[in-house]
């Protein structure tokens, strides 16, 4: 008696050598059948793959209703490059910012407002300088957290002078104002950028200049320890940096790729691999 596709096949043949016969096809059958599940459940983990790259966390800012705010171009950057965007709310105490930091791969530390000059011992300078407090608690508790969780972090805008701040360093609170004879930085003029070959973007382009956007009014000052400057600006106004841990940089790479500049995605693509790792 034996068991088959078709039931109890073996006990109403009567006869020993069907019987046989029947069990060992019943074996190649059962088999056959392994197998297939087998060739499937492989065909359904690679299909599944491109969901399972690492989890990179985003940190926003909020709106004027005190709403969770963050351009969509950070998030689909994330995804094109196969990583999980998630976006980080604004937290409010250590605990919350550890918490969190412990279920990611990765931070992208996003742009937005200005960074309060106390963090750095300077008075606000002038009226250009736009502070929310609670962004910058919420930000500066995620940047602790990321720095001792030694996850890989991308600063950008805002993010890349936050972590200069947080790590030890300051800014010039507006550039038309601080840096003479700078540029046009700001409301996404662009503008050419010099970087240094041993750098990450050196190495990801091959090249020794870059056009960029720029869509800021403050920039590092002096740089925090640890901190190497891999890109300037015209003026001097430093456009990227990298500390153990930290790519940052002043432009938008992720608003350049919505604009078209599908070559930014390799930034992300390589950010995305650090994450894996
Ligand atoms: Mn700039």
């Amino acid at each position: 008696m034996c068991w088959s596709w078709r039931g109890w096949s073996g006990f109403e043949s009567g006869s020993s050598a069907r019987v046989c016969s029947t069990l060992s096809i019943d074996i190649m059958a059962r088999h056959l059948a392994l197998q297939i599940l087998l060739v499937l459940s492989s065909a359904l983990l690679v299909s599944c793959d491109g969901a399972r790259g690492p989890l990179v966390g985003i940190s926003s800012s909020r709106s004027s209703a005190g709403g969770t705010l963050l351009a969509s171009a950070y998030s689909e950057a994330v995804s094109k490059a196969g990583g999980i965007p998630v976006v980080i709310p604004s937290v409010s105490t250590r605990e919350e910012a550890d918490a969190i930091l412990s279920r990611l791969d990765g931070v992208i530390f996003s742009g937005g407002e200005d960074v309060d000059p106390s963090w750095y011992g300077e008075e606000v300078l002038n009226e250009t300088v736009s502070i929310d407090s609670v962004r910058d608690r919420s930000d500066s508790l995620l940047a602790r957290a990321a720095l001792a969780s030694a996850k890989p972090i991308l600063a950008i805008c805002r993010g890349e002078q936050l972590l200069n701040v947080m790590m030890g360093g300051s800014l010039y609170q507006d550039i038309p104002s601080q840096v003479e004879g700078a540029v046009t930085h700001s409301h996404g003029a662009e503008h050419t950028i010099w970087i240094e070959r041993e750098s990450v973007l050196g190495r990801l382009f091959g090249v020794d200049t870059l056009r960029v956007n720029s869509y800021h009014h403050q920039a590092v000052k002096q740089t925090a320890p640890g901190v190497r400057v891999t890109a300037r600006a015209a003026d001097g106004v430093v456009e990227a940096y990298e500390a153990p841990g930290v790519w940052a940089v002043q432009f938008h790479p992720e608003k350049a790729i919505k604009a078209g500049e599908e070559k930014w995605i390799s930034l992300f693509e390589a950010f995305v691999g650090e994450c894996g790792k």
